[in-house]
């Protein structure tokens, strides 16, 4: 496809006739193959709780917000979210939290486990900031991706969006002890920008 001019986007941002959107649509898809054809790109994002202690400013599930409905989500109902992810083709799931302290590490461990074992998917994690031996446990259970967002590199602006988050360079250590794991990384944990999957009316 020729490169787009500013002009040429605002004309399909604008677009509403099927069959150019189908065009579109068929455009998009040529490149999506050029580029994934061969890999498993898309992931099946869990939202396996919407608690979370921290209090980063632009985010709706920090725990000042008092209008948001909480809920965790049970072993059960996170593996079948799993098992229909890969019937449905998925190649990965993402598992994404707030940071829930009770959110165990050993609970992570056995879903991570059950998961690698009775399917073919990959496992992505974005759980926040975990301790060292947590993030080796679900390294040694199978997680193979870390989501971790890093939002800025200025230390007195990272302190104002992330007020009770620790100081910036714990998350620069925290993002060589995920590529020391080998665990491949992403960058982003933030509710604002999820799409939620799956979230039990509770
Ligand atoms: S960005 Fe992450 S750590 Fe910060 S409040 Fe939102 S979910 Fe919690």
């Amino acid at each position: 496809m020729s490169e787009l001019t500013k002009l040429d986007l605002l004309g399909w941002l604008r677009e509403s006739r099927p069959s150019r959107l189908l065009e579109l649509y068929q455009r998009a898809d040529s490149v999506r193959r050029l580029h994934v054809w061969r890999c498993r790109a898309f992931a099946r994002l869990i939202e396996i709780s919407s608690h979370c202690k921290r209090q980063c400013i632009y985010c709706g599930l920090r725990s000042g917000n008092r209008d948001l409905p909480r809920y965790r989500m049970t072993h059960e109902e996170i593996l079948d979210c799993a098992r229909q992810a890969e019937k449905l083709g998925y190649g990965t799931v993402v598992m994404q939290a707030g940071e829930d302290d009770n959110l165990t590490a050993e609970w992570i461990t056995e879903i991570v486990r059950w998961i690698k074992s009775e399917t073919a998917l990959a496992v992505t994690l974005s759980l926040g900031e975990r301790q060292h031996d947590e993030l080796q446990m679900w390294r040694s259970a199978g997680a193979d991706r870390y989501l971790l967002r890093f939002e800025t590199s200025d230390q007195n602006l990272f302190r104002t969006i992330i007020p009770a988050a620790f100081p910036e360079h714990q998350r620069l250590d925290l993002l060589q002890q995920l590529k020391a794991l080998a665990m491949k990384l992403a960058g982003r944990h933030g509710w604002n920008s999820r799409p939620i999957v799956r979230q039990p009316g509770r």
